[in-house]
C-alpha cells in the first residue's frame, strides 16, 4: 500500500499537485486519468521518487518514504517516451538494471527469456532501439520494467504511440501480465476508454486536483461534477 498525504509540487510559481490525498491499494490496478498538463506525469514521478515535492507524506506499507531516492523504492516504472538506451541492444536494455544490482546471471537469463516470450520480442532481442517500430520500443521498455519483479509497476501512457489495434491486444497483455505478477499497477493515461478497460478504480484530475476516485462503472455512471461527466463522456 502506498498513502500519499497532503502532496504539494510546484514548478517556481506554478502549482503542479494541490494537497493531494491519495491511497493506493497492494495489488490493484490504478488508472491517473486527466487531461494534458494536468500533472499525471508529475504524480507518477513523485510516487516513484524522481521528483522533490514541496510539502506532504509518502508511506510504503507505513514507512515514510519521502526521503528516499527512486533506487530505494521497490519501484519499476515505464516513461512516457519509453527512454531506452540508444547504444544498447533489447536484451542489455533489459538486463542492464538486473546486472547492475548483482542479480545471479542464471536468474538474470530466466526473467530475460520469460520476457522476451511474453511480449513477442525474441526475433529483436540483437537490435537496437533505433531500428525498432514504436509498438516494438513499447515492448522492450514493458519488458525491461517487468524482470525488475518489483512491487510496484508506474506506467506513463506506455501505449499512446501505438495504433489502435496494437493498442488493444497490448492492453490485453497488460491485464495478462497483471494476472500473472499481481503487482500494484499505477497507469496513466488521457484515453477514457483505456482507464475504463484497465482500472480496477479511476483517479479523475484536473489541475493536480483529484476530481473523482472510484470505480469505472461509477465514474462512468454516476459522476460527481460536471468535469467528470464531461471527461468521461457519461451519458446525460
Ligand atoms: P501529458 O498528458 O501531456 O503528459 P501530464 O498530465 O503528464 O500531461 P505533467 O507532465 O505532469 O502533465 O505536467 C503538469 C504541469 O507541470 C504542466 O503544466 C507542465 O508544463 C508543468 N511542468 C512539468 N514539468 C515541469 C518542469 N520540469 N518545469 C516546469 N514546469 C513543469
Ligand atoms: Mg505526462
Amino acid at each position: 500500500t502506498i498513502k500519499l498525504e497532503s502532496i504539494n509540487k510546484s514548478y517556481k510559481d506554478t502549482k503542479v499537485i494541490e494537497n493531494l490525498n491519495l491511497t493506493i491499494n497492494k495489488g490493484e490496478r490504478l488508472v491517473l486519468l486527466g487531461p494534458s498538463g494536468c500533472g499525471k506525469s508529475t504524480l507518477l514521478r513523485i510516487i516513484a521518487g524522481l521528483e522533490e515535492i514541496n510539502s506532504g507524506s509518502i508511506q510504503f506499507e507505513d514507512k515514510e518514504m519521502s526521503h528516499l531516492s527512486a533506487g530505494e523504492r521497490n519501484v519499476a516504472m515505464v516513461f512516457q517516451n519509453y527512454a531506452l538506451y540508444p547504444h544498447m541492444t533489447v536484451e542489455k536494455n533489459i538486463t542492464y538494471a538486473l546486472k547492475r544490482n548483482k542479480v545471479p546471471k542464471a536468474e538474470i537469463n530466466k526473467r530475460l527469456e520469460k520476457a522476451l516470450d511474453m511480449l513477442e520480442l525474441q526475433e529483436y532481442r540483437t537490435r537496437l532501439p533505433k531500428d525498432l517500430s514504436g509498438g516494438q520500443r513499447q515492448r522492450v521498455a514493458l519488458a525491461r520494467a517487468i524482470v525488475k519483479q518489483t512491487e510496484y509497476f508506474l506506467l506513463d501512457e506506455p501505449l499512446s504511440n501505438l495504433d489502435a489495434k496494437l493498442r488493444v491486444s497490448a492492453r490485453q497483455s497488460l491485464l495478462h501480465l497483471h494476472e500473472e505478477f499481481k503487482h500494484t499497477f499505477v497507469y496513466v493515461t488521457h484515453d477514457q476508454v483505456e482507464a475504463m478497460a484497465l482500472g480496477d478504480r479511476i483517479v479523475v484530475l484536473k489541475k493536480g486536483e483529484i476530481q473523482m476516485l472510484d470505480t469505472p462503472e461509477n465514474i462512468y455512471f454516476k459522476p460527481v461534477n460536471v468535469f467528470t461527466a464531461q471527461f468521461i463522456g457519461s451519458p446525460p
